[in-house]
């Protein structure tokens, strides 16, 4: 398997942080609110995880692409 990017629709995000609360290492919300990702490549072996904190955005402004 390849990794898979993450990427991110910023008129969609609202920078409440739930995605970083499920993985602190990968996205940061910055102090003005808008989220930066530590990591955009994201490996097999992390996929699930990362999968389950893109899913837990409310307002769905995230995306796993291959
Ligand atoms: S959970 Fe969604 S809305 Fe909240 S900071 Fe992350 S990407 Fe933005």
């Amino acid at each position: 398997m390849i990794d898979m990017r993450i990427v991110v629709d910023r008129g969609r995000c609202t920078g409440l942080g739930i995605c970083e609360s499920m993985a602190e290492d990968v996205f940061e919300v910055q102090g003005n609110g808008s989220l930066r990702v530590l990591i955009e490549d994201i490996s097999p072996a992390r996929r699930e995880e990362i999968q389950a904190a893109v899913d837990s955005c409310p307002t769905e402004a995230l995306k796993l692409v291959d």
